[in-house]
């Protein structure tokens, strides 16, 4: 039988971010082959990473690949995402729960537009710290690289961050990953700056039970399983859960993370739930498991968004009352409509207070963040004020 998950470190949730092609899924296997090689990990090759498998939910396809390795001080999850569009989905919504992101930007480009999106995205969503992989320097001029580098600092100045104290460190991806000893060195010091510079994140152990589902599959002879991260709370099992949107109430009946059964799951926690007596087609991505009675679903609630730029890759044209966009909300998918009040329209760059009736009940909360979307891209991202 499987080895049961030990606690043994604490637990932190971070993912790579940035421009397509700069080198995340690469520094993904990096990071995984250094560790393997002091044995606090498994090296998980790059075709594994970037060729996880697809989930398609509601005619929208999510792409997220998952790694999770061992430092000496922590246990971690890793995210790591092919496109732009599936960060959009996961990171803003919150699904992937980053509690630190590294930016990967490569030394040979400088910031590109999704550079820029990801840091915007991050700090909307409350990513606090952010490590920085100055990546290719193994093929970057060192003049080029120190521009970068403050250019780098720049963009996360003007996003809200401490941009002269974020730790900025020149790695090779690929080097590390071919086992050049220098560039083994540099992912190392890359490990020990996430290690330091973000900080274990306070959880809401005591709050009850909430998990977001991400995926549902059935495991043949034992039943519905349902996964996701952790949002708030613990979870046991025997314990009796809602599952809202599916409207069951059901018993926890198996637990596991990375394929080990666990004891308990808490906030946090990248789980796998089995679930009593579910039918398979019952439960969608998008729906939430909860303590019974904790949470209350609602269609109308104000909120604060900030209606993203052209530039930023947004709109360019305001938005006006009546205005039916998607709304992603934790691993949900809804449509909407938009009243803005007084004010009548929200121009690209500007926060405005709006309210929205949303097609469907969702377990709604004020300092819930969401990201508005229209025709496959993100033209705002918000948190819920006020419900009704
Ligand atoms: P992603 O789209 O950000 O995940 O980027 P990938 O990891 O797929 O890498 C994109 C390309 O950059 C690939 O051809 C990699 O081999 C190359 N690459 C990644 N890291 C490095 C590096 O450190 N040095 C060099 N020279 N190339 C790299
Ligand atoms: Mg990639």
């Amino acid at each position: 039988s499987k080895t049961a998950y030990v606690r043994t470190k604490p637990h932190l949730n971070i993912g790579t971010m940035g421009h397509v092609d700069h080198g995340k899924t690469t520094l993904t296997a990096a990071i995984t082959k250094v560790l393997a090689e002091r044995g606090t990990g498994t090296f998980v090759p790059f075709d594994r990473i970037d060729r996880a498998p697809e989930e398609a939910a509601r005619g929208i396809t999510i792409n997220i690949a998952h790694v999770e390795y061992e430092t000496d001080t922590r246990h971690y999850a890793h995210v790591d995402m092919p496109g732009h569009a599936d960060y959009v989905k996961n990171m803003v919504t919150g699904a992937a729960q980053l509690d630190g992101a590294i930016l990967v930007v490569s030394a040979l480009d400088g910031i590109m537009p999704q550079t820029a999106e990801h840091v915007l995205l991050a700090r909307q969503v409350g990513v606090d710290h952010i490590v920085v992989a100055l990546n290719k320097a193994d093929a970057g001029d060192e003049e080029l690289t120190d521009l970068v580098e403050l250019e780098v600092r720049d963009l996360l100045s003007t996003q809200g961050y401490p941009g002269d104290a974020v730790p900025v460190v020149r790695v090779s991806a690929l080097g590390a990953l071919e086992g050049d000893p220098r560039w083994t060195a540099s992912v190392e010091a890359l490990l020990d700056a996430v290690d330091t510079y973000v900080p274990m994140p306070e959880r809401y152990l005591d709050a009850p039970f909430l998990l977001p589902v991400e995926n549902v599959l059935t495991i043949t002879g034992r039943g519905t399983v349902v996964t996701g991260a952790v949002e708030r709370g613990t979870v046991r099992v025997g314990d009796r859960v809602s599952v809202l949107g599916a409207e069951v109430e059901t018993v926890v009946t198996g637990l596991e993370t990375f394929g080990r059964p666990m004891a308990e799951a808490q906030a946090g926690d990248s789980v796998a739930l089995l679930l009593r007596g579910v039918p398979r087609d019952a439960v969608r991505r998008g729906h939430v498991v909860a303590a019974p009675g904790s949470v209350v679903p609602s269609r109308r609630f104000t909120a604060r968004v900030y209606v993203l730029s052209g530039r930023e890759g947004g709109r360019t044209t305001p938005l006006v009352s009546g205005y039916r966009p998607q709304f992603y909300i934790r691993t949900a998918d809804v449509a909407g409509s938009v009243d803005l009040g007084a004010a009548a329209v929200a121009r690209p760059g500007e926060t405005v207070e709006m309210t929205v009736e949303l097609g469907r009940e969702v377990p709604l909360e004020p300092g819930l963040g969401f990201a508005v979307r229209e025709g496959g891209r993100t033209v705002g991202a918000g948190s819920v004020i006020a419900l009704g």
